[in-house]
């Protein structure tokens, strides 16, 4: 399939030529390469993205799963164009009305909302989150989960992706940095858990209550490993008991797995959260809402200076958050409309609908040619795992057949289905039941095609 790829992908090939010239490896994050050379998109509408050669894809990756609309939705667009046009290119530079109207939808949708900030991208919100829980509760190390993402910052660049052979055992995983340039600081105060392994953590936690500040999670691990119901539970007893904040992770599943986050499906208030990706309708934003006596700690309201505070006087009470961009109008305006056509009638339902038609589609279709595959996922979010051990964390999902996903994933490529090898699916309103279709068809021509192998 590579050979394939090549010949339909020429123009990418010399953009990509081009863009190493000027970017390290070609590209602006790290994530957006694959062997041999990224495909170069050039334009993107609904549920489709064209590439520089006149390549046309269903869109599967669909920004990392910021878009749930599907691209360019006439709403989102008239909404940011109103916003400018009306109102202004400015960001103002002040406190202005869409925070507060967004403020107030999230309370009311996310159980664990009581009070809201807004950053610039899922990264700046858990940034900020881990900074609010060890300025509340004054401690300083924090836990986060084997195989979680939580932004590319260095106390959180911590077993992502560990080789097994570094990564320890697994009921008590050592931090193993994801990145160069990670200090050994780091992997001295982020302590790593094992996902869905009550006993396992609770041991840990209880061993280090007195240094932790709070637990960081994905209540869906990557978008499609999902935490059991008694973990979940179990893991909010626990923090509570121990004195130690949880903080969900929800960039990815804010709107995505339901409109009160996974939070509302579990029936849990985190003490913090944080969001992105859809909460921004396709523009860069992040948020966190948490307990008001917890967000208050970010609050001047009453105080003096908010620099004098802190550095003048060396009295740490006000705790430090800031950004030109936090809170952008345009962004809002886009993700206040994408948040109305998300309410509207079963919109959301009908997008869950098309995903599950989407997983039992390929599922029966890679069965068929007797390919070892489950679909996980919840709501609008899945991934396609070759194996049919049960995948409940990181060490689990070693058992899978990546190659054979590769392969797989390639072949689709040039059968016009998107998304980065190995990467999850997306599904958006404005995938129908043609692009499921097509899709299907194109999985039994790829599945065909590796059995011929
Ligand atoms: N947390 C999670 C769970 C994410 O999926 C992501 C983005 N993939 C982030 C944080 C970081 O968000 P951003 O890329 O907007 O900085």
């Amino acid at each position: 399939p590579l050979q394939l790829l090549k010949n339909r992908t020429k123009k990418s090939y010399q953009l990509f030529q081009e863009a190493q010239q000027v970017m390290p490896g070609g590209v602006t994050a790290n994530i957006k390469y694959f062997d041999p050379y990224p495909i170069m998109m050039a334009e993107a509408e609904g549920s489709r993205l064209k590439d520089v050669d006149g390549n046309e894809y269903v869109d599967y990756l669909l920004a990392y799963g910021a878009l749930i609309l599907g691209h360019g939705h006439h709403k989102v667009t008239n909404a940011v164009i109103r916003q400018m046009v009306t109102k202004g290119t400015t960001i103002f530079g002040t406190p202005h009305e869409l925070e507060v109207e967004m403020a107030k939808r999230l309370v009311k949708l996310y159980p664990g909302v009581e009070q809201v900030r807004y950053t610039n991208s899922g990264t700046e919100a858990t940034l900020l989150a881990i900074r609010l829980a060890h300025a509340y509760t004054g401690k300083s190390k924090i836990a986060k989960f084997e195989g979680h993402y939580h932004g590319g910052y260095d106390q959180v660049l911590l077993s992502i992706n560990p080789p097994l052979d570094q990564a320890g055992p697994a009921d008590a995983p050592v931090a193993v940095p994801d990145s160069a340039g990670i200090d050994v600081y780091y992997q001295e105060h982020t302590i790593i858990l094992p996902f869905n392994d009550l006993e396992a953590t609770a041991d840990i936690l209880k061993a280090r209550k007195e240094e932790l500040a709070a637990v960081v999670v994905e209540p869906v691990q990557a978008g499609f490993i999902p935490a059991t119901e008694s973990f979940m539970q179990g893991l909010r007893k626990l923090t509570e008991e121990l004195g130690i904040l949880l903080i969900f992770d929800e960039v990815k599943t804010c709107f995505r797995v339901a409109l009160g986050g996974a939070q509302s499906l579990y029936g849990i208030k985190p003490d913090l959260t944080a969001l992105g990706k859809v909460l921004g309708g396709g523009f860069p934003v992040g948020a966190v809402g948490g307990k008001k006596e917890i967000m208050d700690v970010a609050s001047p309201h009453g105080k003096k200076d908010v620099f004098e505070m802190n550095v003048k006087s060396k009295k740490k009470d006000v705790l430090f958050h800031s950004g030109t961009y936090n809170g952008h109008p345009s962004v809002l305006a886009a993700g206040l409309a994408t948040l109305d056509v998300l309410e509207e009638g079963d919109n959301f339902e009908t997008i869950v609908r098309t995903t599950e038609k989407l997983r039992r589609g390929l599922e029966n279709v890679l069965r068929y040619y007797q390919i070892p595959v489950q679909t996980l996922g919840l709501g609008t979010i899945f991934n396609l795992v070759m194996t049919t051990e049960p995948i409940t964390n990181y060490r689990d999902l070693q058992n899978a057949n990546l190659d054979l996903r590769r392969q797989l994933d390639y072949y689709l490529l040039t059968l016009g289905v998107y998304t980065k090898p190995l990467n999850r699916y997306s599904l958006s309103l404005a995938h129908s039941d043609r692009e499921i279709q097509e899709t299907i068809d194109a999985y039994e021509a790829a599945a065909k095609q590796l059995l011929v192998k």
